[in-house]
C-alpha cells in the first residue's frame, strides 16, 4: 500500500513549533508520522511533546537528549547550557514519559527504511555526520536504500552511487535506483541552518520521491514558555535565529 510519511526529527520540546508541522503535514495528506529522535531537550514543553507524538501513533527512535533526559547518567560530555536543561528536563517529565524515552530503540528497521538519530556507525557514541567522509562511515551499515537521521539540526542529502558519496542541499528529490540516500530532515524545534522555520521531510512511496518542508511557527509564543521556565535566555535567541 503507497504512503506518505512525515519524518520529525530533533522537536527538541517545542510544542508550537511541533503542532504547527503536524497541521502543515495533515494538509499535504501525510498517512504516518516517523519521529529520529530528540523530542525533548531545550525547549519548554517536554511532556507535552512526547505526548503529542504518542498520540500521532509515531514510530520513534532515540536520540542523545532522549536518552539522558530519561537516564540517570552522567552529563559531563554535553555542553554546560545543554546539560542545565536534560537536568531540568529530567524533573518536569512525569507519569510514564520517561519511561517510554528509555525504551525507544537506538536505530530501527521500519516499513522498508532505516531510522537512527546519529550514525549506523556506532549510533551510542553519537557522532554528527556533516560531510560525506563521516556519511561513508555511515553507509557501510545502511542496509536499505533509504535511511533518515537527525542530530545536527542541518538538512542534507547525502546519496551514494558507485561507490562515491555526494552531499547535496535539501531539494526535493526521485528516489532512483542502485543509489542509497542517507537524508537529515533538519529540525522542528531549533533549526541551525540560519532559517528559523521548522524543517521536515514528507516521503511519498508511491512517487518515490522525498520532499523538504519549511513551516512558520509562533517563535514569540514558544519563547515566552521558554523565558517562564526559567531556561536560559540564549535558547529563547537561538531559535528566532535558526542557529
Ligand atoms: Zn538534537
Amino acid at each position: 500500500m503507497d504512503k506518505k510519511f512525515a519524518i520529525l526529527a530533533d522537536i527538541h520540546a517545542n510544542l508550537d513549533a511541533l503542532e504547527a508541522v503536524v497541521e502543515d503535514a495533515r494538509s499535504k495528506s501525510v498517512t504516518d508520522f516517523i519521529c529520529v529522535g530528540d523530542v525533548v531537550g531545550y525547549n519548554a514543553s517536554p511532556n507535552e511533546c512526547v505526548d503529542l507524538v504518542r498520540q500521532l501513533d509515531c514510530f520513534t527512535v532515540r536520540g542523545n537528549h532522549d536518552h539522558y533526559c530519561a537516564y540517570d547518567e552522567s552529563l559531563d560530555d554535553f555542553h554546560p547550557m545543554a546539560a542545565s536543561v536534560v537536568a531540568w528536563t529530567r524533573h518536569q517529565l512525569a507519569g510514564d514519559r520517561s519511561q517510554w524515552l528509555r525504551e525507544l530503540p537506538l536505530h530501527a528497521f521500519h516499513q522498508g527504511m532505516t531510522l537512527v538519530h546519529s550514525t549506523l556507525d556506532m549510533p551510542e557514541r553519537w557522532g554528527y555526520v556533516f560531510d560525506s567522509i563521516e556519511a561513508e562511515a555511515h553507509f557501510c551499515y545502511q542496509n536499505t536504500q533509504i535511511c533518515f537521521h537527525g542530530h545536527t539540526h542541518v538538512p542534507v542529502i547525502f546519496e551514494k552511487h558507485g561507490g562515491i558519496v555526494e552531499r547535496y542541499d535539501p531539494q526535493n528529490i526521485h528516489i532512483g535506483l542502485g543509489r542509497k540516500y542517507f537524508i537529515n530532515t533538519g529540525s522542528i524545534g531549533q533549526p541551525r541552518d540560519n532559517d528559523n522555520r521548522a524543517s521536515y521531510c514528507i516521503y511519498d512511496t508511491a512517487q518515490r520521491e522525498i520532499q523538504f518542508h519549511r513551516v512558520a511557527y509562533d517563535i514569540e509564543a514558544t519563547q515566552a514558555k521558554i523565558r517562564a521556565a526559567g531556561l536560559p535566555e540564549r535558547l529563547a535567541q537561538r531559535i528566532a535565529v535558526g542557529r
